[in-house]
């Protein structure tokens, strides 16, 4: 697990699975963990890290309800988590989803945790919406698209967009939710990057706002060859490798 002090506020961790981040930021007393690491030593070290950074944990977010985005209550098992209205339906809708999945993926590894995930009572945010953070807010914007459900986050403080799963550098767009609504979470992440700095993407770390433009621009190519051409798009010359393909194969069964 790396661990990344990108601001005074901002301590970006990324999982070496899937090089999924997991964002501590904080405004005076009070701090979230956005996201989480993956693998049960990340997750069993994240309270030390925000000890020793100084950030205190008031509570827990999630950019989305896919699951690997959702275990940071098995670090922080007494911290109530948040996520968007979209988010809450769609987990109050596949109750158990999240934890089959980890379990698939825990089985498939052989990875062992101390106890199961509990989500515990969820709170729905209103998006688009703010949350108070010290003597800051934080901007809550819409980003469905890549799921049915979904928020990105926007720190003005510090210039940082934490956007989910949009925007990866390695991972190619995989738009479950449908291409319009990814184009236009795509177009409202567009708007952010013009005051952002830095943009902490849901897999692959972070990102300058000048890289996320040009990912943005190859994003949005390839979701307009998948609508046109299926199975024939061109993938991003720098995310064509086997699992970019099956994902890509994915895209274009989905899209017919
Ligand atoms: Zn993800």
């Amino acid at each position: 697990m790396r661990a990344n002090a990108l601001h005074e506020d901002a301590v970006v961790v990324e999982s070496v699975l899937w090089r999924t981040t997991c964002t501590l930021i904080r405004s005076n007393d009070e701090g979230f963990v956005i996201d989480s690491p993956i693998l049960p030593d990340e997750l069993d070290l994240l309270p030390a890290v925000a000890e020793q950074s100084g950030f205190p944990v008031s509570g827990l977010l999630a950019t989305h309800g896919d699951f690997d985005h959702l275990l940071a209550r098995l670090a922080f098992p007494g911290a109530a988590m948040a996520v968007a209205e979209t988010t809450a339906a769609r987990l109050r809708a596949q109750p158990g989803a999240a934890q089959r999945e980890l379990r698939e993926l825990d089985e498939r590894f052989y990875l062992a945790r101390p106890a199961p995930l509990s989500l515990g009572q969820l709170e729905a945010l209103p998006v688009p919406g703010h949350l108070g953070i010290g003597e800051h807010e934080l901007e809550l914007h819409p980003a469905d698209g890549h799921s049915v459900d979904g928020m990105a986050i926007w720190a003005p403080w510090l210039g940082l967009l934490i956007c989910g799963d949009y925007l990866s550098p390695i991972e190619i767009p995989t738009p479950a939710g449908g291409i319009d609504a990814y184009l236009a979470t795509l177009k409202r992440l567009e708007a952010l990057l013009e005051r952002a700095q830095h943009v902490v993407v849901g897999h692959g770390g972070v990102l300058t706002a000048e890289r996320a433009r040009e990912l943005m621009s190859e994003d949005r190519a390839y979701l307009e060859s998948l609508r046109t051409d299926g199975a024939a798009a061109k993938l991003p010359a720098t995310r064509r490798d086997a699992e970019q393909r099956r994902l890509h194969a994915e895209n274009a069964r989905r899209r017919g």
